[in-house]
């Protein structure tokens, strides 16, 4: 299977993610790519992330409205000047119904971003559902955005966008090369999500700094594991779908 490399920087780009902190693992450092040539980034977030701890005491109320800070504070460090848009789904119910589409289908109509990314739906082994329902959500709001039948009560235009792309993908077909500036911006996206060092960056209250320098190392060998698939440094792995196929 050949792959392709680096979409023309788009003019806009709305990457939906399942929970606060997933847009920035799948595509983070793409997204600061295109930021820093004045791509106008928008985030959706499908759910509140209100299972997102292991603490079984936690005031998930609280926990809410943190991630929610966590994620604009994380979209100021990507360089994303556009909307952080929270659809606010329970955390572990997300579905992808007729109004679920609606919902982001109408987002896109709204933005018309250029490119859309999101989660890949078909990856084995998956294990989290809000994931595989991100994902079906994002590939059928593309097309009810694209198709000027569907959601007629919208009064908008539809919309279609150059490229989809889908991260944490099954079978990558499309590489964005990325440079260190990029990379630095990912993880300190990653690390505005306090509220997760536990249960997905491995970084307890008692770290002295090495574990954050282990996450760091982590997310760096990850793009170099990529990027020698095209003899490049550093890159994030997606799979490319034309949205007029
Ligand atoms: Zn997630």
């Amino acid at each position: 299977m050949s792959t392709q490399t680096n979409l023309p920087t788009p003019k806009s780009a709305l990457a939906i993610g399942a929970h606060p902190d997933d847009i920035e693992f799948g595509c983070g450092a793409t997204l600061a790519k295109w930021a820093a040539f004045d791509a106008r980034i928008h985030l959706l977030i499908c759910t509140d992330g209100s299972k997102g701890t292991w603490d079984p005491t936690a005031d998930t109320n609280e926990l809410i409205s943190r991630r929610q800070t966590e994620q604009r504070q994380a979209a100021i460090q990507l360089g994303a000047t556009g909307e952080v848009i929270f659809l606010g789904a329970q955390d572990g119910e997300l579905n992808h119904n007729r109004a679920k589409r609606s919902q982001v289908s109408r987002i896109i109509r709204e933005l018309r971003p250029e490119v859309v990314l999101g989660h890949d739906p078909w990856q084995r082994w998956r294990l989290h559902p809000d994931h595989r329902a991100a994902g079906w959500l994002t590939i059928d709001s593309v097309v009810a955005a694209r198709d000027p039948h569907y959601h007629r009560e919208h009064g908008l235009n539809h919309h279609r966008p150059t490229a989809l792309l889908l991260f944490e993908c099954e079978e990558p077909n499309h590489l964005e090369t990325l440079n260190k500036t990029h990379l630095d911006a990912k993880v300190s996206a990653l690390l505005t999500h306090q509220s997760q060092f536990e249960t997905t960056m491995a970084i307890d209250e008692n770290d002295d700094g090495s574990q954050t320098v282990r996450f760091r190392q982590r997310i760096l060998q990850e793009s170099y594991k990529v990027g020698q698939r095209v003899g490049t440094a550093h890159a994030e792995a997606f799979r490319f779908i034309d949205p007029a196929s």
